[in-house]
């Protein structure tokens, strides 16, 4: 067997192994990346572009079926028609352009790259099991970013057909004319909301009393709101029985079974790590239940093993990913890296997008004691106005001794691109008398991000 000798071996092409890759590459590390599918992982392929490019296109073509809506602004049209197949072609492209840009990243850090699944001999070697047949890499670093999975259920098993994971939702060439969805989660609650603004009749079924369970009630209930208005039934307090053509049976709280009309059913549940078959036994880590257990600078119970991304638990976030990817090769080249950082945004892109950085008030309050709230409304923003989409706000929290804040959420249309202001402000231990004090251009969203400090100031201008 074919022998290559690297000071790095990173398992794993996703938004975690590539970034580990390039950096390490980067910082003149002799570097190998194995990754079995195709570079750019779950994120690039099957996950974070997919997912919001069918999302932009069902916007686009829900906008125009929004008569009040186009006529307030002057606009008349013909009912319009949508050809899924070519969305779906659009998105591929998208995807294909990222693919190709990732590869070419690689060849300019020096990264060497391999396609073929990696199993691992010991700590420092694993067995590329490529096309072009079999090579054993020794290492004196192993990088496992080996990422996750959709997980299944019992009650109803991935056919491909018609109980789909996301991944087989992203590829569907026809919009389902029902859709049922199982678990109003991340998954669930973005593609959900996608199909049913593409013209499917969608019923959303959540084992929890309410939908995104994950953030509180208040930012959440605009997105409810929403549900409502574009016919999505929800049942929540519920459990998915069984499949059977164009039926789901589903048990409510009290124990009745209804059926649900589905073409399709989305399990959208969570995702486990993706470790089977990788030889992880051979090392015998710690584990934190099904992920691998990591300290503050992603290392492993055994030394100069690494392990980085989903594979390592929640928050299962590409740029959570990222970042540990980074810190890892950072940290192997011998800089002094921990992963401290104040905050990991987290954003679903429904509509209307919900953006979480930091403390929610009730978690504040545990953990500092008095807090001081601001929050101000898009319904007072002249942006949002002119944008036709004034629902929800943006809410900061801080401490109420010294003012440093220690949240900013927000619920409105366009709100993720507020997260990295947001995320700033936490990073750099931002008093409210920083952001207060921060010029915001007008008129645009960000101007509720200032005002709801002036407001948890005690000081409003615009409300
Ligand atoms: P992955 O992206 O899963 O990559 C792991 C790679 O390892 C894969 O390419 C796999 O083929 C390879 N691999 C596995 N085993 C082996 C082996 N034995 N040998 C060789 N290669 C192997 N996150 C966000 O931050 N924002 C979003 O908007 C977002 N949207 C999402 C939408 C969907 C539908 C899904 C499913 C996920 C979404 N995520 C999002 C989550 C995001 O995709 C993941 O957090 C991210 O991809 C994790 O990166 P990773 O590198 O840890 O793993
Ligand atoms: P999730 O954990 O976000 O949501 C799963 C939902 O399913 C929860 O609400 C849970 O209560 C519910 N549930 C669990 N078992 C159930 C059952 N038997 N019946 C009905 N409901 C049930 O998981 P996901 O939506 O599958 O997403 C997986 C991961 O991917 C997430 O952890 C997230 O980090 C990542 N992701 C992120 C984004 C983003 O950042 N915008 C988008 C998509 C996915």
């Amino acid at each position: 067997m074919n022998e290559l000798r690297c000071k790095v071996l990173v398992i794993g092409g996703g938004p975690g192994g590539y970034v580990a890759a390039i950096r390490a590459g980067e910082l003149g590390l002799d570097t190998v990346l194995v990754e079995d599918g195709q570079f750019g992982g779950a994120c690039l392929h099957v996950g974070c572009i997919p997912s919001k490019a069918i999302i932009h296109a069902a916007d686009a073509a829900h906008a125009l079926t929004e008569p009040l809506a186009l006529n307030a602004i002057g606009l008349t049209l013909t009912a319009p028609t949508l050809d899924f197949a070519k969305t779906i072609a659009w998105k591929d492209a998208i995807v294909a352009r990222l693919a190709t840009g990732v590869g070419a990243l690689l060849k300019k850090a020096g990264v060497r790259s391999l396609r073929g699944r990696a199993t691992i001999v010991d700590g420092k070697s694993a067995i590329a099991h490529a096309d072009t047949g079999d090579q054993r890499i020794v290492c004196e670093h192993l990088v496992i970013a080996t990422g996750s999975e959709p997980m299944a259920l019992e009650a109803l098993p991935f056919d491909g057909e018609d109980v789909l994971s996301s991944t087989e939702a992203l590829a569907l060439t026809e919009v389902p004319k029902t859709l049922a969805v199982v678990g109003a989660g991340y998954i669930g609650m973005e593609l959900g909301m996608a199909f049913a603004k593409l013209g499917a009749r969608v019923t959303i079924v959540e084992a929890l009393p309410r939908i995104l369970p994950l953030y509180d009630p208040e930012l959440t209930q605009p997105v409810a709101r929403r549900l409502a208005d574009l016919g999505v039934k929800t049942l929540v307090e519920a459990r998915a029985l069984s499949f059977a053509k164009g039926a789901l049976k589903v048990a409510g709280p009290d124990g009745s079974e209804t059926t649900v009309a589905a073409d399709k059913v989305l399990v959208a549940v969570g995702r486990r790590a993706r470790t089977a078959g990788l030889g992880l036994e051979k090392l015998d880590l710690a584990m934190a239940g099904p992920f691998i257990r990591v300290d503050a600078r992603s290392a492993t119970s055994m030394r100069n093993v690494w392990a980085i991304g989903d594979v390592t638990g929640e928050p299962m976030l590409a740029h959570r990913a990222m970042a540990q990817g980074e810190m890892v090769a950072e940290i192997i080249a011998g800089a002094r890296r921990a992963f401290d950082h104040r905050a990991i945004p987290s954003i679903c892109f429904t509509d209307p997008e919900v953006v979480v950085v930091g403390l929610a008030p009730e978690a504040a309050k545990a953990a500092h004691g008095e807090i001081l709230v601001g929050v101000f409304p898009f319904f007072a923003n002249g942006r949002a106005m002119t944008l036709q989409d004034d629902e929800g706000f943006v809410r900061i929290v801080a401490r109420a001794d010294n003012h440093v804040v220690l949240g900013v959420h927000a619920v409105g249309a366009g709100v993720s691109e507020l997260s990295a202001a947001f995320a700033l402000a936490l990073e750099m231990g931002a008093r409210l008398e920083d952001v207060a004090g921060t010029i915001h251009a007008h008129p645009t969203l960000s101007e509720a991000f200032h005002e709801s400090a002036l407001k948890a100031l005690g000081k409003p201008l615009h409300i």
